[in-house]
């Protein structure tokens, strides 16, 4: 039974994190977590491009599964970059065992980083408008369990531009695709006061008929791991909201964390 799980981390893996594996088991186990999901970046900005390695990420992980068997759940996971926009290498990912795909949207408008974009003084409107069409075009194409940080734009702009109407398309296409929502903790350590997304988006999706959602930190090492989940996990239970891992790709219902 799975009481407890980070179901969004980065370790060095991903070519913005240099922790290793085994530090965040370690922390994991010292938190006593039930499971931990790795989901590393395949990302194709020119910097990230060929970073990530599956057969390196899978050796390390079996290593690990058998050092904690028994002890820590370890998954499988990835977290695609626009997956409608990369349909070959997605599909080439999807077919390997992995337990949980995430897909987010982090470069658009050229290729630009949703961070850059902020850096830049950019209109944050257009930079949502164009945000909000990404999310759509990668749901619509679907073949992934999750999106990552629905509201990521505000991370880095400092505010939500909330378009209701273009979220009612987001869900529904989330429904007919059998896509949930992450709840990402991160923006709480980044001195923000919800998660991604908070309440008024989780509502939104509530309305449209969805009872699950997947919880993770993003960290990126090991001292970030679960941090602020619980107060993720608080919002979305205050809201009915069920947390649930991914195994096989198959989604469980996490117990009460009351032993
Ligand atoms: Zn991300
Ligand atoms: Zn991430």
């Amino acid at each position: 039974m799975i009481r407890s799980c980070d179901c969004h981390l980065h370790s060095r893996h991903s070519p913005d994190s240099r922790e290793t594996m085994a530090a965040h088991c370690a922390r994991a186990a010292a938190l006593g977590l039930d499971a931990l999901c790795f989901t590393e970046h395949y990302d194709f900005d020119p910097q990230s491009l060929g970073h990530y390695h599956a057969d390196d990420f899978f050796a390390e992980l079996g290593r690990l599964r058998a050092e904690y068997a028994g002890r820590l759940t370890l998954l499988a996971g990835l977290e695609f970059s626009e997956p409608h926009n990369h349909p070959r290498e997605f599909e080439a990912m999807a077919a390997l065992p992995y337990d949980f795909l995430l897909g987010s949207i982090h470069y658009y408008l050229g290729g630009l980083f949703v961070g850059e974009m902020a850096a830049r003084g950019m209109d944050p409107q257009l930079c949502y408008d164009a945000y909000w069409d990404q999310v759509r075009q990668m749901v619509a194409f679907g073949g992934f369990d999750a999106v990552g940080h629905l509201d990521f734009p505000k991370r880095y702009f400092r505010k939500l531009l909330y378009d209701p109407a273009a979220l009612d398309d987001i869900f529904a296409l989330m429904r007919k695709n059998r896509i949930l929502l992450e709840v990402n903790s991160s923006s709480l350590r980044q001195g923000r006061d919800e998660p991604m997304p908070g309440e008024a988006l989780l509502r939104q999706y509530i309305s449209h008929g969805f009872t699950e959602i997947t919880l993770g930190s993003d960290a990126h090492t090991a001292g970030d791991l679960y941090r602020d989940v619980p107060a993720a996990r608080a919002l979305a239970a205050s809201l009915g909201l069920v947390p649930v891992c991914l195994i096989e790709r198959k989604r469980y219902a996490l117990a009460s964390e009351h032993r």
